[in-house]
């Protein structure tokens, strides 16, 4: 049985990622936004009706409210801040996730994740020793990762494909207290950069604590590089003098785009400064650095579609998961079996 706190939390994660206002909520369906914003912060409680009412005009089933047990609090996200970027989005993609989260958790139950947090300890370690240390953890040693997403999925991970280009980024991760990591990653992002941005998410679920500073912007992009390709392995493999038929091999084995193969270099010590401008001319010059020879293949998100589609094999219906979901059939099947090309 649910109680207000938590009725409360759904309440208000199903109208921000609607998009609404409380103003709006009580003009459509006659509660007062008083008593509007006593519901959502579980002050107040109200009759069964009157929670109909609401589930009705949220577009989700009338059993929702009185099911949630788990919290839908906003989840904190890590985001660049962007000016422009309206900040009814921003809560809109949190209360969006932190709905996925705790949907996943009602649907499968309470789930383990094999990632461990590491924060920065004031600056004893550097994000590249904590790339190195969760690469050892996941088993990876320097090798290659062949497919980042299904890593982290196989982690214990929830990772969906989402519409993000409201918000102007790539993705979004959030992982607060004892439940799994979620990432959303922009359906707009390309192959060739979402790699990056998935391990840059990583970075900041691994290391940080909420909104992000400039400082750890740069601290996830470094990580990002370490944990997709190490320096001193990129050192080992890296042809002397190479041209780009020497690249494309090194490209395609580490699954990075050819810029930030170069940049790799760059950073690792590998290239001068000198030989990393001629590379970013050549790159400019003949287009490459926006077509990419060989791109990389897209990884698309499968264990959570997966795991659901076994329950159907097993005997469980659409309507039942989604209810268990708080959600009707077709949203439930929209987000949580969308076809991936
Ligand atoms: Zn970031």
């Amino acid at each position: 049985m649910s109680t207000p706190k938590a009725r409360g939390e759904l309440l208000e994660a199903l109208r921000l990622s609607r998009g609404l206002t409380q103003a709006q909520v009580a003009a459509a369906t006659g509660v007062s936004q008083a008593a509007l914003s006593k519901l959502e912060s579980g002050h107040a409680d109200a009759d069964d009706d009157r929670w109909d009412q609401l589930a009705d005009y949220l577009g989700v089933p009338a059993t929702a409210f009185f099911d949630v047990v788990g919290s839908a609090a906003p989840a904190r996200i890590f985001h660049r801040k962007r000016k422009t970027t309206s900040q009814t989005a921003v809560r809109k993609v949190a209360a969006e996730l932190s709905l996925v989260r705790l949907r996943v958790e009602d649907l499968l139950g309470a789930r383990r994740t094999t990632l461990n947090r590491h924060d920065l300890e004031g600056g004893f370690s550097t994000p590249q020793e904590v790339a190195q240390l969760v690469r050892s953890e996941l088993g990876l040693g320097t090798e290659p990762i062949e497919n980042l997403v299904g890593l982290l999925e196989g982690a214990g991970a929830v990772v969906l494909r989402w519409p993000l280009e409201a918000i102007q980024v790539d993705a979004v991760a959030s992982w607060q207290d004892d439940t799994v990591p979620v990432v959303l990653v922009g359906e707009h992002v390309p192959p060739d950069r979402q790699r990056f941005t998935v391990a840059h998410e990583l970075g900041h679920a691994v290391m940080h604590d909420g909104d992000a500073s400039e400082s750890q912007e740069r601290e996830a992009d470094a990580f990002a590089g370490e944990f997709l390709l190490p320096a001193e392995r990129l050192g080992t493999e890296w042809p002397p003098s190479p041209s780009l038929e020497d690249l494309l091999p090194l490209k395609r084995r580490w699954g990075v785009s050819l810029p930030a193969l170069i940049r790799r270099a760059y950073d690792a010590d590998i290239l001068s400064d000198d030989e990393y401008r001629k590379w970013n001319i050549f790159l400019s010059t003949t287009g490459m650095h926006r077509r990419e020879p060989q791109p990389t293949e897209r990884e698309n998100p499968a264990a959570l579609a997966a795991v659901i589609r076994d329950a159907l094999a097993a005997g469980s219906t659409v309507d039942q998961l989604a209810s268990r979901a708080y959600m009707y059939p077709r949203e439930f099947e929209f987000t949580f079996l969308q076809e991936t090309t």
